[in-house]
């Protein structure tokens, strides 16, 4: 069966025009989210941060493990961690898409966090907020019908 985040609330809490869906994942599902499948950009989503990281979570270093103190650097497990900076209408969207691609169903998957973004400015022009965070081409110029 198809895993999407469950009760989505109709409205995040703080209130946002903006969002960062932070997502760290597996780095060998990675590619499924961001490029092989295409399936963020298939979607619009054209603007994408990733970062190599080392966690620790529920999987621990189980899968990892070779000996050492309870703290030692051992125990992280490598994770690939993606932002997303979309307009609150898309966050859904989004974070349904990271779980249909990231999911294994065991442990380790990963997790999202919502984070409200005050603004956003382009570098480049110095425009801000809505005119900064909307990409050409990207999901918002996308005709309804197209969108999946
Ligand atoms: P422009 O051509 O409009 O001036 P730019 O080329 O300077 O833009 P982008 O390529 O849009 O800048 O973005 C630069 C980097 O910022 C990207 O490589 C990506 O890491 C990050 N980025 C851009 N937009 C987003 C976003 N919405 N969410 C997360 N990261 C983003
Ligand atoms: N919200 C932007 C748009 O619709 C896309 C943002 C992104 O690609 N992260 O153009």
């Amino acid at each position: 069966p198809v895993i999407r985040s469950q009760n989505s609330p109709v409205d995040y809490t703080p209130d946002a025009k903006f969002y960062k869906v932070e997502a760290i994942l597996r780095p060998w599902r990675i590619q499924q989210v961001s490029s092989r499948e295409k399936a963020l950009l298939k979607m619009g989503i054209r603007g994408v941060t990733v970062s190599d990281v080392r966690g620790f979570g529920a999987q621990g270093g189980s899968t990892e493990r070779h000996g050492g103190s309870e703290f030692s650097e051992d125990k992280f497990v490598a994770k690939v961690k993606m932002e997303i900076v979309v307009s609150k209408d898309q966050v859904e969207a989004v974070i349904d898409k990271i779980i249909e691609e990231a999911r294994t169903g065991e442990i380790g998957d990963g997790k999202i966090f919502l984070v409200p973004v005050s603004d956003v400015i382009r570098v480049r022009t110095g425009e801000r907020g809505e005119k900064a965070e909307r990409m050409t081409g990207g999901r918002a110029d996308m005709s309804v019908t197209a969108l999946t």
